[in-house]
């Protein structure tokens, strides 16, 4: 739950006090810029060239939960047609592209912290 919490609020996994994007993670109208280490703690977020690549996984997953959500929302509670539903269904990804975007890179810098940590304790 507390990690959920730190992924949440944008921390560092390994100090929970520096901020992995400068912006905050839920302004859907920026991307933001990341750093390649904790400006509090110097850890590096990207391990290897290329680490990020597994980010798009989290993406994907964060998407379909997102327009399942939305399509039980539109379709099933307010009883919309499916042109409007699906329209909807479709702004609302590109609508939150930037969020998810910086949130499946926040997830999948954890999830690859907490294998690491695994390891050595
Ligand atoms: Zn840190």
């Amino acid at each position: 739950m507390k990690s959920l919490i730190n992924i949440l609020s944008n921390k560092c996994p390994h100090c929970k006090k520096g901020h992995v994007f400068k912006t905050s993670i839920f302004n859907p109208f920026s991307i933001g810029k990341m750093d390649q280490n904790c400006s509090h703690c110097g850890f590096t977020y990207e391990k290897e060239p290329g680490f990020f690549f597994g980010a798009m996984y989290v993406s994907y997953a964060l998407i379909v939960a997102e327009s399942v959500a939305a399509f039980v929302i539109l379709r099933l509670l307010l009883n919309l047609n499916w042109f409007i539903s699906f329209g909807g269904i479709v702004a609302l990804s590109l609508f939150l592209f930037a969020v998810n975007f910086k949130l499946s890179r926040v997830i999948w810098i954890y999830i690859f912290h907490s294998e690491k940590y695994k390891k050595n304790s």
